[in-house]
């Protein structure tokens, strides 16, 4: 019988993501309700030692293949290491990261399991000893529950939406051979390049200022710089911006760019179409600064500010100066 909650934890140079540990929290909740154990999968190259770190947020044993064909991430690899493991163990329920690595991983590994899966989840619980997942739909317009039927019940978690408790263990760690053969991999990485502005990414971020095609182009996205910079933010685009040359693709938000769930969402000169509500619609707080009082955005801000954005911006830029100072 399939039993325990699992996750899949996610490290990128040697630390662990932050969705790991919103991940392990979740599933502790979920494996209190049906009296089962949390299992987490750590893989990589010299990653033994991050183990114990994922006991601080519940976590009762933790499988590590370190092995250097693991290290950096390919869909293969990682997919045939977490396959062999989840058939050896049968876990009852296996959760994910809705980030890029989290879907590119589950969405394969939902074929070599043969099983069902709930994408980009804002929510799970138990209802009758089974998982159910609610994820939002058509752009956001609408939630749906999901059950899925078969075994290891799957579901991705969106970052940033599960709180991290902590919760102090010690959790065993069980080393596994991932099994993997060099001739059967088929992809090779040739270079990896970081991103060398040292910003928190996007979909981990705490607060984002972002800007749309208000922003009357690239100059002045110094503005929101500015008012990052200040409240340790990142700056997000709508893809009015990215389409128009004045941000890179990584920073856009929305349906075909980042879902992003932040404390603080500050939408400059973005008027709130569906598809970018869509990647930002489940941030805690949104504030919107639009000289369009129709602007459909601000139907979904907790604060509208009706004005000019280059008068706006740089005088908010100001005043949390002075409150910080
Ligand atoms: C399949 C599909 C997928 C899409 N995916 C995405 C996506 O992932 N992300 C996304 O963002 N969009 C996406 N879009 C595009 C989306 O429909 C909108 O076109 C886009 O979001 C509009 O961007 P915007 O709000 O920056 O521009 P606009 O809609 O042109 O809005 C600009 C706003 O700036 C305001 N403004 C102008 N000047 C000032 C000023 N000086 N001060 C204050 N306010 C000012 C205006 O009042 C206006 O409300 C997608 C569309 C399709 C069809």
């Amino acid at each position: 019988m399939a039993k325990g909650v699992w996750i899949v934890a996610e490290q990128r140079y040697g630390a662990f993501r932050k969705i790991s540990f919103e991940l392990t929290s979740t599933a502790r909740k979920l494996a209190d309700q049906l009296g089962e154990e949390v299992g987490a999968i750590l893989l990589g190259s010299g990653v033994e030692g991050l183990a114990g770190e994922l006991g601080k947020y519940g976590v009762d044993k933790v499988y590590v293949a370190d092995n250097a064909l693991l290290e950096p991430y390919t869909t293969d690899a990682h997919a045939a290491a977490v396959a062999r493991l989840v058939k050896e163990n049968n876990p009852s329920i296996l959760l994910f990261g809705a980030s890029a690595q989290g879907k590119d991983l589950s969405a394969r590994l939902v074929g070599k399991l043969m099983t069902g899966m709930a994408t980009d989840c804002v929510d799970v619980k138990i209802v009758d000893g089974k998982l159910i997942s609610l994820r939002p739909m058509y752009a956001g317009k609408c939630y749906g529950e999901i059950l899925t039927s078969s075994f290891p019940q799957m579901a991705s978690l969106r970052p940033n939406v599960f709180p991290a408790i902590e919760n102090s263990k010690t959790p065993e760690i069980i080393k596994f051979d991932p099994g993997l053969d060099p001739g059967q991999l088929k992809t090779k990485v040739l270079e990896v390049q970081k991103d060398t502005a040292g910003k928190v990414d996007l979909t981990e971020a705490n607060i984002i200022v972002s800007g749309g095609r208000g922003m009357k182009g690239p100059e002045n996205y110094v503005i929101l710089e500015e008012l990052a910079n200040i409240l340790g933010a990142t700056v997000g685009a709508s893809r009015a911006a990215v389409d128009a040359g004045w941000r890179p693709q990584k920073d856009q938000v929305g349906q075909t760019g980042k879902i992003v769930s932040p404390n603080l969402y500050i939408a400059c000169g973005i008027s709130g179409a569906i598809q970018h509500l869509a990647g930002m619609g489940t941030s805690k707080y949104i504030v919107a600064i639009n000289k369009d009082p129709d602007a459909p955005i601000f139907a979904r801000a907790d604060y509208g500010i009706v004005d000019d954005l280059f008068k706006v911006v740089p005088e908010l830029t100001k005043e949390v100066k002075k409150l910080l100072a």
